[in-house]
């Protein structure tokens, strides 16, 4: 029998989170206060989140203890299964060996909550009543709920419109774990009620959503803030993907040539790809990370490094990341969690200096590949997994045409079982491509009064 399927033992969930910014070449800019533009210290981000959860942020040690309490929740879940996918490779008849870590085996279903568990456990720790947040997809909302339920914390979350209107069972999931559920932008909030005010009918982004989320946190002392990807600790604490990973390909006697995983902020791919990368650092090692990202929101492939605002009001400091403009609205395709106008500052600094590489697919193609994938594999992606299928195909047909055999890993990173709406427009063939000019590009940037980075 074929070895599909690479399991690893609750003994062999990692103990430590892998910190890149100890091996990174250069470090990250600071992020700056909006207004003084100087850097802002740990303290600027207290109102905001827990004292561990900050450290975190800032830390320059290469490995992070994870607190027992949140490994015995990890357990639920973790380690997930790495699959080889056998089915993948024969349709594509491809000599590409084609790996992929699937972490829709979640209770929400998808990597989320990998962050969600020690994000919450850290600020019930410090005493914290209530988190606020924001949600794309549902994806990370449903998460945080399920992880505030189980330190009885109450979980209030902001959803994109879109996604609220066309999800309505991801509502109902976070409901389930006793979470508060509002459409963003909402008039619960000056930052939603502002938008309301000049776009009555709003879709949302991401940015809207999480300019409401920080308003009511900011405004409460017994409320903080979550964010579901971007910041450093989120990319920490998804490390665990890429270590459990790396032990499975090890034992599948494999290692990849390039690992491959979607991108909306930066954390399911950070999480898979940052324990290959700490290859690449300590043994020189050559392995190739790509980041997949919609044709339609492509701040890696067509934005610009600068500093930005991490949300859509400008209540954030202010980060120097790849965006299109923190006023990018995009355009409202399914795979809401690839919907944000910029990228986590880690991810940034790793592409400016061309240690990884990004690029982008267009909806019907991603939606293509989601379907192979289903037809060939079983699990249906959810549309954000699609895009890195997307890149996988593309790779696995390159090797076909060169004749050589290389071995690809994808984050398979969430299941797209509340995402049969969007199959469903596919299948009706209301999936179009949808080209962004650059002059709608030019038009978001210019708006940016930063100064550019040198
Ligand atoms: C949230 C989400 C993403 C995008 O966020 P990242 O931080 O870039 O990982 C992608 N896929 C799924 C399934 C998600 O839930």
């Amino acid at each position: 029998m074929k070895n599909r399927k690479i399991i690893l033992t609750e003994n062999e969930i990692p103990d430590k989170w892998y910190n890149i910014m100890a091996d990174m070449p250069n470090k990250p800019l600071p992020p700056l206060h909006p207004g003084t533009m100087q850097p802002i210290g740990p303290d600027a981000l207290a109102p905001l989140f827990p004292m561990a959860l900050i450290m975190q942020e800032v830390s320059a040690d290469k490995w992070v203890e994870i607190p027992d309490e949140v490994r015995d929740i990890y357990t639920i879940w973790r380690p997930t299964p790495l699959y080889r996918a056998y089915g993948l490779e024969k349709a594509l008849n491809t000599p590409a060996k084609i790996y992929y870590k699937y972490e829709g085996t979640s209770p929400s279903g998808s990597h989320k909550p990998n962050t969600a568990v020690p994000q919450a456990y850290y600020n019930a720790k410090e005493g914290v009543k209530k988190i606020a947040t924001e949600t794309g997809a549902g994806q990370w909302g449903s998460a945080l709920s399920f992880a505030c339920n189980h330190f009885d914390m109450k979980c209030e979350v902001y959803m994109v419109r879109v996604s609220y209107d066309s999800k309505p069972y991801r509502k109902i999931m976070m409901n389930t774990w006793g979470a508060d559920v509002y459409p963003s932008p909402s008039n619960r909030t000056e930052a939603g009620r502002k938008i309301l005010s000049e776009y009555p009918d709003s879709p949302g982004s991401l940015g809207i959503a999480i300019s409401e989320a920080i308003e009511v946190a900011a405004s409460d002392p017994d409320t903080k803030y979550a964010l579901g990807s971007v910041l450093n600790h989120v990319l920490l604490h998804q490390t665990i993907i890429g270590q459990e990973a790396l032990k499975q390909m090890e034992k599948a006697g494999d290692m990849p040539d390039i690992v491959i995983a979607p991108f909306g902020g930066g954390s399911n791919f950070a999480g898979l790809s940052f324990p290959f990368l700490r290859l690449n650092f300590e043994e020189g090692r050559k392995i190739r990370c790509i980041a997949s990202e919609p044709a339609s929101c492509p701040k890696l492939t067509r934005g610009i490094f600068r500093y930005d605002f991490g949300d859509t009001i400008g209540m954030t400091p202010l980060l120097p990341m790849f965006t299109l403009g923190h006023n990018f609205v995009p355009a409202p395709i399914h795979a809401g969690g690839l919907r944000y106008h910029g990228a986590g500052v880690i991810v940034s600094q790793l592409l400016k200096d061309k240690l990884i590489e990004a690029v982008s697919h267009s909806n019907p193609e991603v939606f293509e590949a989601g379907i192979l994938f289903a037809r060939t594999e079983g699990i249906i992606p959810a549309p954000e997994a699609a895009h890195g299928i997307a890149t996988v195909i593309a790779e696995a047909k390159k090797c076909k045409e060169e004749g050589v055999s290389k071995t690809i890993l994808f984050n398979l990173c969430g299941h797209g079982y509340f995402d049969m709406k969007a199959y469903q427009d596919y299948f009706e063939g209301k999936i179009k491509e949808h080209v962004l000019s650059d002059a709608e590009i030019q038009a978001s940037l210019k708006e940016l009064t930063t100064p550019e980075i040198a």
